[in-house]
């Protein structure tokens, strides 16, 4: 697998800001665990400069060495990051900026209930696959300048972008996903009041689906598919939808899952991936020792996954569910931290995951 040394992995760790260095540390922890009780020689973590540190140190949030570097890396871990409180002239999103640079166009946002975590859904078992570079968010739209102007002070324009190549890639994303799960794909779109754009969208899905005979595949408007996502989510086996729509949609189904702190993401091209949280760096609570770490440390198991797949190596694929099935016996079991109303810390709630995975 290239970006590995001597069998195991080499990945990035970016630590971000407020809850970040305590959600990271617990997640390359257990990810460490997770590896060796599969037998893979242990990961070299390399750490990057990124978020509020990197801004005060090396004046940019994402420095240009800490772009150089992942670009001789497959996959990294980032932190949650806060830039709605950096200095004015740097509330670009870090993490849009590191999406945006490699074209990660892919965010894959599972949702599922864990037992022992009250959910108001707790029979949700959907993934959303999100385009990340494109679509109704104005920011990821133009080579050059803004995809949002006003030519007045009392008059805004945004622009949306759809391409058949960007729906090409994000539809056969979706389609691998659906056949690896129950075989069924929903195309959620609003082609009734934007007929070029999100009918594009619609007909290249449907286009590429032609080449997986085995998905079943049908569509819905965005907001019949919000209703129907709170009435019947178990209906749902994958989604398939643009940047804006995605983004809505993935934080209701997180939130129907239980909670927004245990919504796992990985943001992914075809050689590169990204873990990362739904959510953000949750500065009320940082540096309690008090976070949630399971949101970041279900980011890592999918970006194992991911990783195993593409190098169709067995054991990082067994670290994979592993993990995932680690953190569902732990919550099954009753330890959670403060904001799912359990007691643990961050460090005892890693501690338990360490041991369900066979560390002493
Ligand atoms: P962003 O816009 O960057 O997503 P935000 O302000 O909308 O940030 P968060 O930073 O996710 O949202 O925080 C929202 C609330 O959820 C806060 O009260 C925070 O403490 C809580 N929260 C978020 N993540 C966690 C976590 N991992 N563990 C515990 N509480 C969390």
């Amino acid at each position: 697998m290239s970006g590995s040394t001597e069998g195991g992995l080499r990945l990035g760790v970016l630590d971000g800001d407020g809850i970040g260095p305590e959600v990271v540390a617990a997640t390359t922890t257990v990810v460490d665990a997770a590896l060796g009780a599969a037998g893979v020689p242990p990961v070299e973590w390399v750490p990057l400069p990124f978020g509020r540190a990197a801004l005060d140190e090396f004046g940019d949030a994402v420095p240009e060495r800490t772009l150089r570097e992942l670009e001789r890396l497959d996959a990294w871990i980032l932190g949650p990051h806060d830039n709605a409180s950096y200095p004015g002239g740097h509330a670009d999103p870090p993490s849009g900026r590191i999406r945006r640079h490699f074209r990660l166009f892919a965010n894959i946002r599972p949702a599922r209930a864990y037992p022992g975590v009250r959910a108001a859904a707790p029979d949700i078992d959907l993934v959303i696959v999100r385009e990340n570079t494109e679509g109704f968010y104005a920011d990821r739209n133009m080579a050059i300048g803004s995809g949002e102007f006003a030519p007045t002070p009392d008059v805004a324009l945004s622009v949306g972008l759809i391409t058949r190549a960007g729906s090409t890639a994000i539809a056969h994303e979706a389609l691998r996903a659906a056949r690896a799960r129950r075989g069924r794909l929903t195309i959620v779109h609003k082609a009734n009041v934007l007929p070029l754009t999100m009918g594009l969208f619609r007909s290249v899905c449907y286009e590429i689906a032609a080449e997986y005979p085995d998905v079943t595949v049908t569509d819905e408007h965005v907001d019949a598919a919000a209703a129907h996502l709170v009435r019947a989510p178990a209906d749902y086996d994958v989604l398939v939808t643009e940047n804006l729509f995605g983004d809505i949609l993935s934080d209701l189904a997180g939130e129907l899952s239980g909670s927004l702190g245990i919504a796992p993401s990985v943001n992914c091209s075809a050689r590169k991936a990204m873990a990362q949280a739904v959510h953000g760096a949750a500065p009320d609570i940082a540096g309690r020792g008090i976070a949630n770490p399971v949101a970041l440390q279900g980011s890592a198991a999918l970006l194992l996954r991911r990783l195993g797949e593409r190098g169709a190596d067995q054991r990082v694929l067994t670290a994979a569910g592993a993990l995932e099935a680690a953190l569902g016996a732990v919550l099954a079991a009753g330890v959670a931290t403060p904001d799912l109303g359990g007691t643990a810390t961050t460090s005892e709630f890693t501690g338990a995951v360490e041991r369900a995975l066979g560390r002493p």
